[in-house]
């Protein structure tokens, strides 16, 4: 059954599955948590970008924070320059890139208190993929980013359907969603690209010294700074 007007979140197996029909209603709470710069110590998007495609990306980075194109289409117009297969750009950032501590330890809790977690980013799938495939982790974390396309001379991209009256983007239009199903959302992001899903959420987690975390403060929004997940998991302990 699809619905153009409900949350599709896409799996590493390219399955859908709908929130509402994966959680259980009596749960309380969900986490969802960026990937580029928040999960990971790099914006896997931008080293690919630097290597293969269009170095101007911050010129359209900075029509986004202007407001003059929204976060899809910036995503869009970024990824459609990028000239290398997936095997090639995996290959490029997986040299430069590692996990934040202790993420290992946030999926495990998250599991253990039976607190859906998803990735929802606007990184390319198959690089969040990449990082995600192990430790069994996939069971468990779902995934809500654009699916990517390798036309041969860039990318094009299919945005997960997650769409609510109001929302800015896919990443505030899931919190929207999950808030309209009764539960808190917990947010755990470092960039621009999080401040309209961050804005929405029950709780920030803002990484130290981000964009984000300079955002939150400068705009009150209530959150916490953190530098690595056992520090999320505190803050999640004290709040669930
Ligand atoms: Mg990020």
């Amino acid at each position: 059954m699809k619905s153009a007007r409900s949350a599709l979140i896409l799996t590493l197996s390219r399955q859908a599955f709908r929130p509402n029909m994966n959680h259980n209603a009596g749960r309380a709470a969900v986490l969802l948590v960026d990937f580029d710069g928040t999960i990971v110590d790099t914006d896997t998007a931008q080293i690919a970008l630097d290597r293969f495609g269009d170095h101007d990306w911050m010129r359209i980075d900075e029509a986004l924070e202007r407001g003059e194109i929204s976060f899809e289409e910036s995503l869009s117009r970024e990824f459609v320059t990028l000239k290398a297969p997936p095997e090639a750009i995996i290959e490029e950032v997986r040299r430069q890139t590692s996990f934040r501590p202790n993420f290992d330890r946030l999926v495990d809790y998250c599991r253990n208190a039976q607190l859906p977690l998803t990735v929802v980013s606007g990184g390319l799938d198959f690089c969040i993929q990449h990082f995600l495939d192990r430790n069994d982790w996939l069971r468990f974390v779902k995934i809500c980013a654009p699916i990517s396309h390798f036309t041969g001379s860039g990318y094009t991209l299919m945005f997960p359907e997650v769409t609510h009256y109001g929302s800015s983007s896919f990443k505030d239009g899931l919190v929207r969603y999950e808030k309209t199903k009764g539960f808190r959302v917990f947010f755990v992001g470092n960039g621009f690209g999080d401040l309209s899903a961050a804005k929405e959420a029950t709780f920030v987690f803002a990484i130290r010294g981000s964009r984000l975390a300079h955002l939150c403060r400068e705009q009150h929004v209530q959150h916490e700074e953190v530098e690595d997940f056992q520090e999320v998991i505190d803050g999640l302990r004290h709040r669930l």
